[in-house]
């Protein structure tokens, strides 16, 4: 296969246009010609009036080598890399102790997938509810003000991913085209195989809650346990090694193999690591707000006389401020056509964040607007303090709401 770049074709073009670029770029005759796939595509929306899609192809083509040869100072022209995902090991017949993953958000189901993949028979536990039940707890909170500490927004099967906008790109370089595989799980649970190709891919809650139960189901099938409300409090360490966890219910499990994949939120579990004498470091985040504005004034101002257009879906927008002080402000987790939800974990406590549904066809665009913080600066001294700072600002974003979980 043959690797293709920026063949960029306006957003009205037809299947046979498409292959017609290939054949004139690389010069050759339909015969030639065996079939594409369309590894990416993107949007170039830079003049509004003449949007492309910009695509990035594999082709099939015979003698390829003799294309090679012939197009070698082509920069968009390569052999394509090999994307498919690499098992690392297969587990032994004599599996002495199976490994235990703490929390199944999207960490915990891709470690529990891939041990149950490679024949680990992994044991998931994680503190919340099964996603259904998770759910209809979170719609407590956003309708009724209720609160539950323990299954939420960001406790639960799925992860604080569930109730997303499922946004599934990020600004990190995948050499190893890892970010494939969990592309391919994805479809293989239901996503839409477009995510496959899409530059700015994303799925939405209702579909995510799906794919997390038919991800459980894979895991199952493959001999890994999962085990919902079953909190990890205590991480027994003998001769500096895991030998075994505890639960809030007091139950002990050995194991000595652990993958903590505990997400943002579950500060009483840092807490717990740190007090076991586990190192941990204070990293730098950003804090910040979200802004909220109609979509379709993002939509003109990004696409012009071709806002509204279906194949252009709800735009998207990216902000950077540099400040003179040192600090960046930039826009975070855009969410188009989605909703500000509430999002906290804590008691009397307001965070916020975005979410949409596949369609995203809701009236506001939100984005979350925020400045880079860091440890050496805003929260010196304990690798914890981090959490305090957060703590603070989020119980004032509670009194000032009005005491209530509402946001915004
Ligand atoms: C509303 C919302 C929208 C978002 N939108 C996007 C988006 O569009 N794109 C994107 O990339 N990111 C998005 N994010 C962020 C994304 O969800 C997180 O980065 C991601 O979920 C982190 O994955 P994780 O598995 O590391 O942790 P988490 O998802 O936080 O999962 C950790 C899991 O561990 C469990 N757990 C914690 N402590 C224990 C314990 N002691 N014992 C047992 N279980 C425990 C928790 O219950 C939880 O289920 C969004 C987040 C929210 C809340």
């Amino acid at each position: 296969m043959l690797r293709l770049t920026e063949i960029k074709l306006p957003l009205s073009h037809t299947e046979g246009e498409l292959k017609a670029a290939i054949l004139k770029r690389l010069n050759i005759a339909e015969d030639a010609f065996i079939s594409h796939i369309v590894f990416k595509r993107g949007v170039d929306a830079r003049k509004p009036r003449a949007i492309l899609l910009t695509y990035t192809l594999d082709v099939e083509v015979c003698d390829e080598a003799a294309i090679l040869a012939r197009c070698k100072s082509d920069l968009h022209l390569t052999v394509s890399p090999d994307t498919n995902y690499h098992f690392v090991t297969q587990a032994p017949q004599n599996l002495a102790s199976r490994p235990v993953v703490i929390g199944l958000g999207p960490a915990g189901l891709f470690a529990g997938l891939l041990l149950a993949q490679m024949g680990f028979r992994p044991l998931i536990l994680e503190r919340g509810k099964a996603v259904r039940e998770r759910t209809k707890d979170t719609f407590g909170l956003w309708r009724q003000g209720v609160l539950n500490p323990e299954s939420n927004v960001q406790f639960g099967e799925g992860g604080a991913g569930t109730f997303s906008d499922g946004k599934l790109y990020s600004q990190i370089k995948d050499p190893r085209y890892l970010g494939r595989k969990v592309l391919d799980e994805f479809v293989k649970a239901g996503a839409p195989p477009e995510i496959l190709y899409e530059s700015h891919p994303h799925i939405g809650t209702f579909k995510l809650v799906g794919m997390v139960e038919k991800m459980r189901a894979t895991i199952q099938s493959l001999g890994g346990e999962i085990r919902f409300e079953s909190r990890v409090d205590d991480i027994e360490i003998e001769d500096c090694a895991v030998s075994g966890v505890v639960l809030a219910s007091g139950e002990r499990i050995a194991t000595t193999h652990l993958v903590l994949a505990v997400g943002h939120s579950a500060r009483d579990t840092f807490e717990m690591i740190h007090k076991r004498g586990i190192y941990i470091e204070a990293k730098p985040f950003s804090i910040g707000f979200r802004i909220e504005h109609p979509q379709a004034l993002i939509d003109r101002a990004r696409y012009g006389v071709n806002a509204g257009n279906p194949q252009l879906g709800a735009a998207d927008y990216k902000l950077v401020h540099h400040a003179s002080n040192g600090r960046s402000v930039y826009s975070f987790c855009m969410c188009p056509g989605g909703t500000v939800v509430a999002a906290t974990s804590e008691p009397g406590r307001v965070v916020t964040n975005g979410m949409s549904q596949y369609s995203r066809n809701e009236r506001n665009a939100n984005a979350g607007i925020v400045v880079g913080i860091t440890p050496e600066v805003d929260y010196p001294s304990d690798p914890l303090a981090g959490v305090e700072f957060q703590r603070r600002w989020e119980s004032r974003a509670f009194e000032l709401g009005g005491g209530t979980y509402q946001a915004p």
